[in-house]
């Protein structure tokens, strides 16, 4: 955020294009691309970027927050809007690219550029960690390292910094271009080329041609030379920096042993004919490849060994992900306690002010370590925060802000140290209510987040909501613009939670929500879902709830359309939503094609029903072998709705498609469809669909490892037995946590430590035991039941069930865990 900002008239100049300025002088601070993030409307410029949410559909909510200054490629809805700036051109993001590019031109000082295949948020974020105690840093937050990303990124520099470190990422060639022009790197660093083949790439050596053009205009670079093999000729950097692991090769840097022990490495490497070590907390192999490029950067911007050995010893891990948990007394925990920057607190409010199954928000934060803002503008920026995000509750921990108390909400709480808010902690200060805990590292806020968590057993269930986005939007992507998404988040979202799966869908936006049961979406509802919600087995005994919370009920059959008929006059209701089900061929529930002329004289009879949808469910859409069958399936479904439609006369809602069908008949997605397991990352129709990520890992630890005699038998019945000397381990999951029983006995494994341990023995009630033989691993340590690499999809081939069972089965006593980066 340039301090001062720029006029609007100065963008529009920088810009070209058409401009309509009622008034030049409108400062632009921030620059905004999501209607759902607008934190100082009056300073803004919003973008209207194409893409998946044309922002053009949303320049009256934009103008609604108060925003004034506008650049789009359309202008149809701004017109006649008093007081509105705006620059008219025919690529927007381009507009954004190039206004950014600008902007960084007037910045005169080092600027850092990483790319590479792995690594560039953790090294990125280390070098601030590194570096930021004696300078003064604008970063990209978070791994904002996209074509809008790093933009938004860009724009943060200001003069008072006086380094720049930004991150790259490329997914199709050419994107690189932009990218550079932006970030204009003087120092580049190149992390590391993986080996995988990417998606969007031909070859490796057109990925690393393409990340190296992120360099072309850098003064200095600073890579591996394994990484840039063949294609030396295009590193055109007149100075370089090297590192390597392998001894035998010439490197500046040449790492030449590395011990491992108690949770530390030492690193002995030589630079320039000297040895030198350093250590650091960690073991990972990754960690220390990262730490490495870290040191050749602090040898190339001059520091001392010393200070490099000192500071490298304090690193700390990075946890980029928020994590929400549950709370005591029925509190919502948010933990972001690692870093704390302006960027970061809003990406965390923004999180915070999307759930909404708590009325009340807390935000409990510690003094920010930004740099390049004065204190009092700093904190004034922070309570404007606090207060666009409707924050209730303020928990202010650090001398800085209690100098500051004065411009934030009088109902604040002020404590000099964590120490001092442990010592007043009272658990009954919070209840009922979502706390985001943001504190900087230094603030130790582990120990308030003990104090806040409910103490869980230590089988979780960690949901990914970013791969739950990421799968929503790659079946947007299969839609016709005018279908709609319906999604399926009966029995509690497949296993992985009830609000807060639907609080995220709902933030982006699915147009229905469908559950089993009316107590489900009484839930929903209690937990501040405004989406309409459909609910398939309504109930008579739950009508009143169902009308009470404003559920609409899927009726299948003349019985309970009677029942629910006599209820509405009983109550006096003379209207309601209703949705019909068909049987076209599945016979499970639903009206059929004989019976609709009786269906419509009792609708002719009852005015007070209005049909919000007709829709049918396919029974083999994930299979070829029934295709025919699904096509008369949904030839039956257009028959019978033309004929209520022709006879009504309005229109309805008409949907079959669920999950399968969307990708394999595109022709049955109608006016909506209904999205469940691939929301959850399955395909029940394509083995290994890449374009899907599972979104759930189920986790355990290990209780006890024994070492076993050959010939000795395990667990009850003695059903396995070893045939050598093993070793087993016991760990904390067993059938009653949702784990099929069927998987004992070697039929299944659990991954320790990255390796696939086999199940022996039959699984317990509470516990399993696994042959760890050979597997390095501790007690206590952590067990992966299934991830992305041990995938649901093999356990319930291993059992001859579908995963649709074994995910719904988790029992609840398993707490689910919220993960969002
Ligand atoms: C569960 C369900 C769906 C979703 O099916 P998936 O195969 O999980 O996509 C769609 N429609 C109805 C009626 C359902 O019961």
């Amino acid at each position: 955020m340039p301090e001062n900002g720029y006029t609007i008239k100065q963008v529009a100049d920088i810009l070209g294009g058409y401009a309509s300025l009622t008034d030049g002088n409108s400062t632009v601070i921030n620059l905004i691309i999501d209607s759902r993030k607008i934190a100082h409307p009056e300073a803004s410029l919003f973008f209207a970027l194409k893409g998946r949410n044309d922002g053009h559909n949303f320049l009256a909510d934009v103008y609604k927050a108060g925003v004034r200054n506008f650049v789009v490629s359309n202008d149809k809805s701004l017109i006649g809007l008093a007081d509105v700036n705006y620059i008219k051109l025919d690529n927007t993001l381009e507009a954004l690219q190039h206004l950014v590019a600008v902007h960084r031109k007037g910045f005169k000082r080092d600027v850092i550029g990483i790319t590479g295949s792995n690594g560039k948020t953790i090294v990125k974020e280390w070098l601030f960690q590194l570096l930021s105690v004696d300078k003064n840093i604008v970063r990209s937050p978070k791994s904002y390292n996209s074509q809008i990303g790093v933009p938004l990124s860009v724009w943060q520099l200001n003069q008072d910094a006086n380094l720049g470190i930004f991150e790259a990422g490329i997914s199709v060639p050419g994107e690189m271009a932009h990218l550079e022009e932006i970030i204009q790197p003087t120092i580049g660093i190149l992390t590391n080329i993986g080996s995988a083949h990417d998606e969007g790439f031909t070859s490796k050596a057109q990925k690393v041609e393409e990340k190296l053009s992120l360099f072309k205009h850098c003064n200095l670079l600073i890579y591996s030379s394994k990484d840039v093999e063949g294609k030396e000729h295009l590193i055109t950097s007149p100075n370089t920096f090297t590192w390597t692991f392998d001894a035998s090769e010439q490197a500046d840097l040449n790492v030449l042993s590395i011990t491992k022990s108690k949770g530390k490495s030492v690193l002995v490497a030589s630079f320039k004919d000297q040895q030198y070590s350093i250590t650091i907390p960690f073991t990972d192999e990754a960690y220390i490849h990262n730490v490495v490029i870290c040191w050749s950067t602090m040898i190339c911007l001059g520091y001392n060994h010393e200070v490099i050995a000192q500071r490298m010893a304090e690193l700390a891990a990075i946890e980029m992900r928020l994590k929400l948990r549950q709370g005591i007394n029925n509190c919502t925990l948010i933990n972001d306690s690692y870093n704390s920057d302006l960027a970061s607190l809003e990406i965390a409010l923004d999180f915070l002010h999307q759930q909404h199954q708590h009325h009340k928000r807390t935000v409990i934060l510690s003094d920010i370590f930004q740099t390049g803002i004065p204190a009092n503008q700093l904190y004034s920026k922070v309570a404007a925060l606090l207060r666009s995000k409707k924050i209730d509750r303020l928990i202010a921990i650090g001398p800085q802000l209690n100098v500051f108390k004065s411009l934030f909400a009088p109902n604040s709480d002020f404590f000099e140290s964590t120490a001092e808010f442990a010592e007043q902690f009272l658990n009954q200060n919070f209840n009922d209510e979502t706390i985001l805990l943001k504190g900087a590292r230094s603030f130790g806020f582990e120990r308030i987040s003990k104090l806040l968590e409910l103490k869980v057993h230590e089988t979780v269930f960690e949901i990914n909501l970013n791969a739950l986005i990421s799968n929503l939007n790659y079946f947007k992507s299969k839609l016709q613009p005018r279908t709609k998404m319906m999604a399926m988040v009966k029995a509690f979202s497949y296993g992985s939670g009830s609000y807060e799966i639907a609080n995220v869908l709902q933030f982006h936006k699915v147009d229905y929500l469908a559950v089993a049961y009316v107590d489900e979406g009484a839930d929903l509802r209690k937990a501040g879902i405004k989406l309409p919600i459909m609910v398939m087995s309504p109930e008579v005994s739950s009508f009143e709830s169902l009308i009470e919370h404003n559920l609409e009920p899927e009726i299948y059959s003349f019985r309970i359309f009677k029942e629910f008929i006599a209820f509405l006059k009983n109550q006096g209701i003379t209207e309601y939503r209703i949705h019909l089900k068909i049987d076209t061929g599945m016979h499970r529930l639903g009206f059929e094609e004989h019976q609709i002329d009786e269906l419509l004289e009792m609708l002719g009879e009852n005015p007070q029903i209005h049909i919000q949808s007709v829709f049918s469910h396919l029974a083999g859409s994930d299979e070829v072998k029934h295709d025919e069958f699904t096509h008369k399936q949904l030839n039956t479904l257009l028959r019978v709705c033309s004929k209520l439609e022709h006879a009504l006369g309005y229109p309805f809602i008409k949907h079959t498609a669920n999950s399968a069908a969307i990708t394999r008949f595109p022709e049955a997605q109608l006016d909506m469809v209904r999205l469940g397991i691939g929301l959850y990352g399955i395909d029940s129709a394509i083995k290994n669909n890449f374009a899907l990520q599972p979104i759930g890992t189920l986790k355990t630890t290990i209780s006890q490892i024994r070492e076993v005699p050959a010939g000795d038998s395990i667990g009850y019945n003695r059903r396995s037995s070893v045939d050598k000397p093993s070793r087993i381990a016991t760990v904390k999951i067993g059938y009653a946590d949702g784990y099929n029983r069927k998987l004992g006995n070697r039929v299944g494994s659990m991954l320790v430590n990255g390796q696939r341990a086999p199940i022996i023995g039959s699984v317990c009630m509470d516990m399993t035991m696994l042959d760890v033989t050979g597997i390095d691993c501790n007690e206590t340590d952590e067990v992966i039941v299934f991830n992305d690499e041990l995938r649901v999809e093999e356990l319930a081939d291993h059992v001859g069930t579908i995963p649709y069972e074994l995910l719904t089965a988790i029992s609840q006593r398993v707490k689910r865990i919220y993960v969002y980066e």
